[in-house]
């Protein structure tokens, strides 16, 4: 799962890296398709070695806009999403007008109530993309709602429907690849595996619970720099940003960092979050604004004008995880990571370069027992 620039790490880095290069001793590329989910998102991608799934499916509110984009993305031999007759039906013909055939999913709705084909309206529209020679439906799938609780019966009734409304499509045409398990799913439900699975979250090395666990060799592969861009002495008693929301209780210097909530660094982060400056946390001090945070470096004396500091850190352990930035804005590592701004450059680094930082990293049996 590559949608949302996957996930915010690029999708072009992130394609390169999952069909391109080389995996022990694997010749094949580690992933046998890619999904995204729109048209655009599957164009702007470097055409990769494996099949690209566009999981939107086409409606034909849209399908006028669209008409030039289907058919480059079936030129390209991308896999479109339909989820009713009449879309169907649209994408048949343009397909037709170019003489292609263009590859089909069509996800079922089996609880998550959002844009798959119910398990009702399933047969007609199975009907109608057979009735087309313009069109080869090469994959059924549903989504779980809740599959991130191992406990809940509701991912197995799912599965249940799913299985119900697909097996004897799936029996009778053998070139339909059967899809399910999100990340979660993967870990926590192997009966959801079918033919292929769609981990997207943990990809990116982060747990589908949204903490750290030892039970799964998950590590973070994104980490978010920025140089400190100046150092500056503050009085005890002057304030630091926007509305004066925060006042120095003593002499100190405040590092400015060039990154703000344009860049995907919330501001709910004013006062709350930390970076980290040589290896130590560095207080968000005063408002986060459009372009810029200021960090408390009282306690890194070290610390000069053109250090990293680290924004979000790869360390899962660290006071600048994504777990721990999440955490504080109510929210999950998803959105943040979707967040981060265009302005920021995505550059792949070699993994052999990057084994730094398990400074915060607490032995294996005490992190366990705190995921317990
Ligand atoms: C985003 C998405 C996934 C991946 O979910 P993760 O929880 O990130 O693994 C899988 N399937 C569909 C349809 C999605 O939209």
């Amino acid at each position: 799962m590559i949608k949302a620039d996957a996930y915010g790490h690029s999708a072009a880095v992130i394609a390169d890296a999952l069909t391109n290069w080389s995996h022990d001793h694997l010749e094949a590329p580690v992933v046998d398709a890619l999904a995204v989910v729109t048209i655009d998102e599957a164009m702007a991608i470097p055409r990769p070695p494996v099949p690209v799934i566009i999981l939107r499916p086409l409606e034909s509110a849209s399908i006028v806009r669209q008409r030039d984009a289907i058919r480059l993305a079936i030129d390209r031999g991308y896999a479109l999403s339909v989820a009713t007759p009449q879309g169907a039906g649209d994408l048949a013909r343009i397909a037709a007008a170019s003489a292609v055939r263009a590859d089909v999913q069509v996800m079922v709705d089996t609880g998550c109530h959002r844009e798959g084909t119910s398990v009702e309206a399933l047969p007609k529209v199975l009907a109608a993309i057979e009735s087309y020679p313009a069109l080869r439906l090469t994959g059924l799938s549903t989504h779980f709602v809740c599959s991130d609780e191992p406990a809940n019966p509701f991912t197995a009734e799912q599965l249940r429907r799913f299985q119900t409304a697909t097996s004897a499509y799936g029996r009778a045409h053998c070139g339909v690849i059967r899809h399910a398990a999100n990340s979660a799913a993967l870990f926590f439900f192997p009966s959801t595996h079918l033919d292929m699975v769609r981990p997207g979250i943990s990809l990116y090395g982060i747990d589908p619970t949204g903490r750290p666990c030892c039970d799964r060799p998950l590590r973070p592969v994104l980490k978010w720099v920025a140089p400190l861009l100046m150092i500056r002495p503050i009085q005890k008693g002057e304030s630091v940003g926007y509305n004066q929301t925060w006042i120095a209780d003593r002499d100190t210097r405040i590092g400015l960092v060039p990154v703000g909530y344009a860049d995907g660094y919330l501001r709910a982060f004013s006062n709350r979050a930390r970076m980290i400056v040589r290896g130590k946390p560095a207080p968000v001090v005063g408002r986060v604004s459009m372009d810029y945070t200021t960090v408390d470096l009282g306690g890194i004396p070290e610390a000069q004008v053109g250090d990293t500091a680290t924004v979000l850190d790869c360390d899962p352990l660290s006071p600048a995880s994504v777990y721990a930035l999440a955490d504080l804005a109510g929210t999950i590592p998803y959105e943040l990571f979707s967040r981060i701004g265009s302005r920021i450059p995505r550059v792949a680094v070699d993994p052999a370069d990057s084994q730094e930082n398990a400074s915060w990293s607490i032995p294996a049996s005490a992190s366990k027992a705190k995921s317990a």
